[in-house]
């Protein structure tokens, strides 16, 4: 049984069997069937390939506003628009700041060295404010943290 809708009078009513033309029982409307019945076979068809082409490109998209969003919540060693992740820069300051590792990894060559030399003096007090400098590098976000370390002039940017 197949089921029809009369264009013209909207009755509802069913055929036996499939046939190109159908007079309406009710208003004797002659109408194409291949016009009325395709509507339900072909939506699916023309769903399915349109589907996947919408969501691909709606993937990305999902991902950029999240960078876009967030740079405290999904991208901590995502690295920002000047190239330099915050989360690299903080674990390095963090593990091993005293030798200014981190600082090579910013660019500052200048603040590295003397963050080794000042390692020395100070007998190893150095590495622990590098390391609070580390903490407070994972925990600022990704502007912020480019803004300080990273296009600062200061020849030894810290807190
Ligand atoms: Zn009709």
């Amino acid at each position: 049984m197949i089921q029809f809708q009369c264009p013209k009078c909207g009755q509802q009513f069913t055929l036996p069997q499939p046939a190109n033309q159908v007079t309406c029982p009710i208003c004797g409307e002659k109408f194409n069937v291949a016009t009325t019945i395709p509507p339900q076979p072909q939506q699916p068809p023309k769903y399915g390939p349109q589907q996947p082409p919408q969501y691909g490109p709606q993937q990305p998209q999902y991902g950029q506003p999240q960078y876009a969003y967030g740079p405290a919540q999904p991208g901590v060693f995502d690295p920002g628009p000047s190239g330099k992740s915050r989360g690299v820069a903080g674990l390095l300051a963090i593990l091993i700041g005293g030798l200014g590792v981190h600082y090579f990894y910013l660019g500052h060559t200048a603040a590295g060295f003397l963050s080794i030399l000042l390692s020395f003096i100070t007998c190893g007090i150095w590495p622990l404010v590098m390391l609070i400098q580390g903490v407070i590098m994972l925990t600022m976000d990704q502007a912020s943290f480019e803004q300080k370390y990273v296009y600062t002039q200061s020849a030894l940017p810290l807190f």
